[in-house]
């Protein structure tokens, strides 16, 4: 089942728990998130960065659509960090059922023009919306550019930044950073400012930089009302780890029906992990 972004967040807020977004830039990674998804009775979001889209293309849009439908379990599409309103419109025209919308690193009334035009377009055609208030830290060069101090989200600008944009759902920092934490960094999260920003505002909020942030930090957030929790990092390590010991293993491997099986089964282990942390497992009998 192909749902859109509010569609499958608005039951996950209902009912406590936080749906992962996993970052997927191949092929092979989507069907293995959509196959343990199903295994676990997940409901999903696939979600793709600028940096992935290019890489894979929207020319492989259709074809998740064609593997939604024929799901168990609630699948989204989602277009993760859009950075303008015309990198919007494409996606909405490529078939995402969910669009982010990142002006966060703009002056907060730049951040709520932009997000509301973005809004108006796409609730036009009854795609839903993620804003982001305040600034997620960037670990390595893969964050969000120049974004390297966390600006906590206030829990007053999310009240007037929720009413004046109308998005669907809200990105917060409330300590995370985007990519992994190096060992002397110990990410603690603001878990009575989520309390405070959920309490103000009601609708799904959404955790980004959730990887290698600790499982009890997590679960607490999802227990406080976080309803989407991007996974980007920690699959991806699992995925490339494990394939640099299969092609280790054998140089005269070359094929990637050989290679990319037992990569996906470590990436499927990781995302397991995750559901069962965020609540997600068994609900897809929600919807
Ligand atoms: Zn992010």
């Amino acid at each position: 089942m192909l749902y859109s972004g509010k569609s499958i967040l608005d039951i996950a807020n209902a009912n406590n728990f936080a749906i992962p977004a996993f970052n997927i830039s191949d092929w092979a990674m989507f069907t293995g998130v959509m196959d343990i998804s199903e295994e676990k009775a997940a409901p999903v979001i696939i979600a793709i960065h600028p940096d992935e889209v290019s890489h894979i293309t929207t020319d492989l849009i259709p074809a998740m659509h064609a593997r939604a439908h024929r799901s168990s379990v609630p699948v989204a599409i989602h277009w993760d960090h859009g950075g303008s309103f015309e990198e919007m419109i494409r996606a909405i025209e490529a078939g995402f059922t969910s669009v982010m919308i990142d002006a966060s690193l703009k002056p907060f009334d730049e951040n709520v023009a932009i997000t509301r035009k973005v809004v108006e377009a796409a609730h036009a055609v009854g795609v839903p919306v993620e804003g982001e208030l305040g600034t997620i830290g960037a670990n390595d060069s893969y964050g969000e550019a120049g974004a390297k101090e966390i600006i906590y989200t206030d829990p007053q600008d999310a009240v007037r930044f929720v009413e004046e944009t109308g998005v669907d759902s809200l990105a917060i920092a409330i300590g995370t950073s985007h990519g992994l934490y190096p060992a002397d960094k110990n990410p603690e999260l603001r878990h009575d400012l989520l309390e405070q920003i959920k309490a103000a505002v009601h609708i799904p909020l959404v955790l980004h930089g959730g990887s290698a942030n600790p499982d009890s930090e997590l679960s607490r957030a999802v227990g406080l009302g976080i309803n989407k929790i991007n996974i980007s990092s920690d699959i991806k390590v699992a995925y490339h780890d494990r394939m640099r010991e299969i092609m280790g293993s054998d140089s005269r491997l070359r094929e990637p029906n050989a290679i990319q099986p037992e990569p996906i089964k470590a990436l499927k282990v990781t995302a397991a992990q995750k559901i069962d942390l965020f609540g997600a497992a068994g609900k897809a009998g929600l919807y």
